[in-house]
């Protein structure tokens, strides 16, 4: 296993639409094992393959009791709003108050292949839209209104360069 390095805005990858997985078992097994130990030394609660460079339909999560592998994943169903802080790996975890459906419903196949469907709540379910949306080519910040966007970005760029 090994941490991977993540990808950050504006790398053109996390603006890409991904790739179906097509190989399930060994191979992506160890890659998802990569992703989840890169996930936990960065402190997320989720990350998708575009965020380790990769143009793939894939992310884990381990979020308020869901841990899972989501291959070729797809939100079903939504349901509700919430409205509550987000924040991305690739974006610096700068936070943003950002409206999102209370329930989810996901559909994806895990390592071996297996499609299931899972529903969440809250946070959960917005980790399972977030990392959808990484898999669409799609950050957080391109829900939030272009004011709020650019001030994300703007605090990101600035904490970047005091690193
Ligand atoms: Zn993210």
């Amino acid at each position: 296993m090994a941490v991977r390095k993540i990808t950050e805005y504006p790398e053109e990858v996390l603006g890409k639409v991904g790739q179906p997985v097509t190989e399930f078992g060994e191979g992506l097994r160890a890659l998802c094992a990569d992703m989840f130990e890169t996930m936990y030394d960065a402190e997320g609660v989720g990350l998708a393959a575009p965020q380790i460079g990769l143009n793939l339909r894939l992310f884990v999560m381990d979020c308020e009791g869901i841990k899972l592998t989501a291959a070729n994943p797809e939100i079903v169903s939504t349901e509700g709003e919430q409205s509550g802080q987000e924040g991305c790996l690739s974006v610096g975890k700068v936070p943003a108050v950002l409206v999102r459906p209370q329930k989810a419903r996901l559909r994806a196949q895990d390592e071996n292949g297996t499609w299931f469907e899972l529903d969440a709540e809250g946070y959960a379910a917005r980790a399972f839209l977030h990392e959808t949306d990484h898999c669409d080519g799609k950050l957080f910040i391109d829900h939030l209104p272009k004011l709020r966007r650019d001030m994300v970005i703007k605090r990101f760029k600035k904490e970047k360069r005091w690193d």
